[in-house]
């Protein structure tokens, strides 16, 4: 209103300012999602790295790895100078144009002035008003360029939150009952991608049985069981629990039926009270201590120099592989589920504490049903049944007489082991 004329002239000037503003702020995008591409690599190279520092140091393989963190940090860090030398000469660029546009109001209002057409007055404040609007447009720039890198992450989050769910539970799911039946797996096939790992699974277990799953390396046995606890679902086929579908029952009441220990004992840098009471976190401390008893654990925990109250490091590692497995043990007793699962529970311990394992594994197996992957045959021998799987097919079923006195892999697998025959 002071100078309409010069008003208009000034705003035909925004589209000078926003374009560089847009068109920068559409590159620092797309920097922006490639740098934290590669934070994410440097993260998950450190993880590895600190994770298997043994193995690193023990090949010598130090400026192996401190080179390739140099080369991923590297990369990282020019992308990140390419973001900063974007942003900071926005600034510049807009503040250019904003002072062009004052030349250039002075330049003409000057003359206005000059010849007494406008007063000097006016123009002051006319200029005044112009520059009080270059600042908010300078923050406005850094605005974009900030919002413009948090929508880049937040393409990355949705990325991992819109990934589908392979394993739903259904609207309508029930509770499952406590198993007093028989587990079926009927006709099951399952792949992992296009990779058909399992193939016309057929097998019933009565509940109480113990059920030895035994095989080559790589046949399927671990997916198996993971898919009795639907960490997976098949293809095709279905597993039944006393006649009902795991698919058609709660998550919670089928996983809260199975306990799991496995060769890669999962702990937790915690007490070791909490990791064996992990899922209940107001259990009376008498019942924690008498699972540990029967997990042969009551002794190492007590020499321990804070006893159930001691950290235990990161995933265990103040412990030995012995004592990580009977923590185990004593979690998977507290949690007391009818089906149990063990994967090669024992295959990395010693003679000797895989005798102290194998009982406390014995006593947390009496009255469950058992599925039972093992490496050393020796272990099967007692089971209800033996399951032989090689390459995604059960290829002989039966008890360990019944297969020990035919032909067949299982008796391969006894002879490589040097087991005695009989
Ligand atoms: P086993 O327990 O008998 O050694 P697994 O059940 O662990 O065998 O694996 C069977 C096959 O499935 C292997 O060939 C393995 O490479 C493959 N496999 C296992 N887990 C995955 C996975 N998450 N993605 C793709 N393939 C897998």
């Amino acid at each position: 209103f002071i100078h309409w004329k010069l008003a208009i002239v000034s705003l035909l000037l925004i589209p000078f300012i926003a374009f560089p503003i847009v068109k920068v702020g559409k590159v620092l995008r797309k920097i922006s999602r490639t740098s934290q591409e590669k934070m994410a690599d440097i993260n998950s190279l450190l993880v590895e790295t600190i994770n298997g520092v043994r193995i690193v140091k023990a090949f010598c393989m130090e400026p192996y790895e401190i080179n390739k963190f140099r080369i991923q940090n590297q990369s990282y860090y020019k992308l990140a100078m390419r973001s900063i030398k974007r942003t900071l000469l926005l600034s510049p660029a807009t503040e250019f144009i904003g002072i062009l546009s004052g030349v250039f109001v002075l330049g003409w209002a000057g003359k206005d002035v000059i010849s007494g057409q406008l007063s000097f007055g006016v123009l002051g404040l006319y200029l005044g008003s112009l520059f009080s609007l270059i600042r908010p447009f300078k923050k406005l720039s850094q605005v974009n360029s900030i919002n413009q890198q948090a929508l880049a992450a937040n393409e990355r989050i949705y990325e991992v939150l819109d990934a589908p769910i392979t394993v739903k539970e259904k609207e309508n799911a029930g509770e499952l009952k406590r198993i007093s039946r028989n587990i079926e797996f009927k006709n099951l096939n399952f792949r992992y991608e296009e990779l058909e790992i399992l193939k016309e699974i057929n097998f019933s277990v009565s509940a109480g049985e113990v059920i030895a799953i035994v095989g080559p390396s790589g046949s399927g046995k671990s997916t198996l069981l993971d898919l009795l606890a639907r960490f997976y679902d098949p293809q095709k086929g279905e597993i039944l629990i006393d006649g009902i579908n795991i698919r058609d029952v709660s998550l919670k009441s089928l996983r809260g039926q199975i306990g799991i220990v496995t060769q890669e004992t999962i702990l937790f840098n915690d007490s070791v009270r909490a990791n064996i009471s992990y899922g209940h976190t107001d259990m009376d401390i008498k019942l924690i201590e008498e699972a540990s008893r029967t997990a042969n654990a009551q002794g190492f925990i007590s020499k321990l120099p804070r006893g159930y109250d001691t950290f235990i490091g990161d995933r265990g590692v103040k412990l030995s592989g012995g004592e990580r497995q009977r923590l185990a043990i004593a979690r998977a007793l507290l949690k007391n589920p009818p089906i149990l699962i063990l994967d090669e529970a024992t295959s990395q311990l010693d003679t000797e504490s895989e005798r102290i394992v194998q009982d406390a594994l014995n006593m947390l197996m009496r009255g469950r049903t058992v599925f039972m992957i093992a490496h050393r045959l020796s272990t099967v021998r007692g089971a209800d049944k033996i399951i032989v799987l090689d390459k995604g097919r059960i290829v002989q079923m039966g008890s360990h007489q019944d297969l020990i006195s035919a032909e067949g892999l299982y008796r391969r697998l006894w002879q490589m082991q040097n087991l005695e025959i009989k």
